[in-house]
């Protein structure tokens, strides 16, 4: 069932396209794998009012990054930064926090070495971007 999700969010990625209205950007690059993410964010009185992604890469990659759109959209900076690091600890075998939601069906990643950079290039990506907007 976890496969056929990511699947789902591969074949047919949320929020994938270009927000030319973005106020932050922010590019995301996995090289073990050939990775690749452009995500755009407009935050207004810190919410992500919106966000969306282009990008290529593994279907795990595109699939989780697709999901972490849907996870934070209409949430604030902080929201979605505590997102982040319960989605890292489970990345790293926590037990998933509720708040995860659909984010849980990657929990198997943690049993997957290679492929946790793949799973976390979306988080990854999105803190650099949150960071940027609070300079
Ligand atoms: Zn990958």
């Amino acid at each position: 069932l976890y496969q056929e999700l990511i699947l789902e969010h591969y074949k047919r990625p949320r929020n994938h396209q270009v927000l030319e209205h973005a106020t932050t950007q922010q590019e995301g690059v996995n090289p073990s794998c050939g990775d690749e993410l452009e995500l755009y964010l407009v935050i207004e009185d810190d919410v992500i009012a919106d966000i969306a992604f282009i990008g290529e890469g593994c279907a795990i990659s595109q699939a989780a990054t697709s999901m972490m759109t849907e996870a934070v959209k209409g949430r604030t900076v902080s929201e979605a930064k505590t997102r982040a690091q319960e989605f890292r600890a489970m990345i790293h075998g926590d037990p998933p926090a509720e708040a995860l939601g659909d984010l849980k069906v990657l929990a198997g990643i943690a049993k997957l070495p290679a492929r946790v950079k793949c799973a976390t290039l979306a988080w990854v990506t999105l803190e650099q971007a949150l960071d940027q907007y609070l300079v």
